[in-house]
């Protein structure tokens, strides 16, 4: 897609034909498509150039909906009840008191139901990126840019995650032309599940993927963190309690000490005269021991001992005392035995112990990058569904009207209007798109009773049964996934 926009020749018109799906309004030459690519000129004849996808509806699983699956004799009937339509495919309706492109009617377990069909143009969205990780990406509130550009920040860390937001109206719509166009193709890339290159100022570089391990400053993620420092400690205690005299587990949020934890307390274990540089919580539980960064557990740290202070023989130090210290998720892991100076002198790692520091490991689960699609479904798009776009709001608030994005299953945030999330690994792949106002298209389906739809005013006129809708339709053909 060019930055810019295609000038409109009027002396084109009846050459051209005109697109009236969203704002642009582009006229697209024969045998060309928009500026979206969603559309284009056939013959003279302006066409959705993707099929409109179909999903098969499962008898089992208690009618799950999955991808529909064709096979190659398959001579393209379709059954009623067995069928739900998606956005995906299914054009905009533009402007906004036009009813939506499909508002098709079935029978759904002997109810007679509509489900309005649309692909919605969200301008305000954003994709929630979530990285499973304990290494430090930047400052929260640092600004995340895209080829330079300014396209999210990164928001609050969460249990083994960092957490970036990427988009939002302000990016889209707030800044300079060229920070909307990076942000809407930062979000549709990550929609889209395909690796995006990110910088955070003051933090790392990120190579992001939905569904892949996170890459930040080139390293590959692994593991996910089995717990906090303090639970790591607390699963593993009885273990340990037979192998060592103490266990540190290093992180950057709470670093777990055994011997003064609950865990080694209940167990009886004597105390070893550790000392921890950090501002201690609870007993065996530490904050502040070092800065966030790459090294152990989230932090600077390359040298484990050096948030140790010296080892206190009052408090029950004592020479040949076994110390293990690891991350949280055993991938950094250090012996010591204590000498007659009471200082730590590494050691080489017994096999048992080494076996402890692998269960750890074991237990936890592959890094990943989550993506979700934040979207508002807006009045404009509600009035394709209902001409009064409130009383919409009120029947998905009651659950009387279901939400679905690409017949995905969303979680529709309480309080005002329709903002809804959905795992994008959950939409059928190819479902979002784009136009350069700039905004994100995604497919969007509300399913009612037709008693629901037409008590909220919906637009009766439209209802068409599954096979009219889709008679003159190329229908998207899919492989189940696995
Ligand atoms: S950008 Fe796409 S939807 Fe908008 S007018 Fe152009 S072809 Fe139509």
């Amino acid at each position: 897609m060019s930055d810019d926009v295609d000038v409109v020749d009027e002396s084109d018109v009846g050459v051209k034909v005109r697109c009236e799906a969203c704002p642009i309004r582009c006229f697209i030459k024969p045998g060309a498509t928009g500026s979206c690519d969603r559309y284009g000129n056939v013959d003279g004849v302006l066409t959705r150039m993707d099929p409109v996808t179909v999903l098969e509806i499962t008898k089992e699983n208690g009618g799950r909906l999955v991808p529909f699956a064709v096979s190659d004799d398959w001579d393209g009937e379709l059954v009623d009840d067995a069928v739900f339509v998606t956005g995906a495919g299914a054009g905009t309706t533009y402007p906004d008191y036009k009813p939506a492109p499909f508002i098709v009617s079935s029978n759904y377990a002997g109810v007679d139901t509509v489900t309005t069909v649309t692909e919605g143009i969200f301008s305000y969205c954003s994709a929630r990126v979530k990285i499973d990780t304990d290494r430090y990406v930047g400052p929260e509130q640092a600004t995340v840019r895209a080829g330079g550009e300014a396209v999210g920040m990164v928001t609050t860390g969460e249990y083994g995650s960092q957490m970036l937001s990427i988009g939002g109206v302000n990016h889209l719509t707030g800044g300079t032309k060229h920070e909307g166009l990076a942000t809407m193709r930062t979000i549709l890339a990550l929609c889209r599940a395909e690796e995006v290159e990110l910088e955070v100022e003051g933090g790392s570089q990120l190579r992001l993927q939905a569904g892949k391990p996170p890459i930040i400053d080139g390293h590959v993620e692994e593991l996910m963190r089995v717990g906090c420092g303090s639970a790591t400690v607390g699963m593993f205690a009885k273990t340990w309690s037979k192998l060592v005299d103490e266990v540190v587990v290093v992180d950057d949020h709470i670093t777990g000490v055994l011997t003064e934890h609950q865990a080694g307390a209940v167990l009886g274990m004597p105390p070893s005269g550790i000392k921890v540089i950090g501002r201690r919580s609870t007993p065996g539980r530490y904050f502040n021991i070092a800065e966030p960064g790459a090294g152990w557990g989230g932090t600077t740290l390359t040298d484990p001992l050096s948030i140790l202070g010296p080892f206190n023989a009052a408090k029950g130090a004592r020479p040949g005392l076994r110390l293990l210290m690891t991350s949280t998720t055993g991938e950094s892991v250090a012996y010591f035995i204590l000498d007659d100076d009471l200082t730590p002198q590494p050691a080489e790692i017994p096999d048992e112990v080494v076996a402890s520091v692998a269960r750890i490991r074991a237990n936890c689960e592959p890094a990943l990058t989550t993506v979700l699609f934040v979207a508002g479904a807006g009045g404009s798009l509600r009035a394709g569904v209902s001409a009064e776009p409130v009383r919409l709001t009120r029947s998905v608030r009651s659950r009387l009207t279901r939400v679905t994005c690409g017949g995905a299953a969303v979680y529709v945030w309480p309080g005002g209007g329709i903002t809804f999330m959905v795992d994008v690994l959950s939409v059928p792949k190819d479902s979002f798109g784009f136009v350069p106002t700039p905004a994100i298209v995604a497919p969007i389906e509300f399913t009612m009773s037709r008693e629901d739809y037409l008590e909220l005013g919906g637009h009766a006129e439209a209802i068409r049964s599954i096979d009219d809708a889709l008679r003159d339709v190329p229908v998207r053909r899919l492989s189940a996934r696995g």
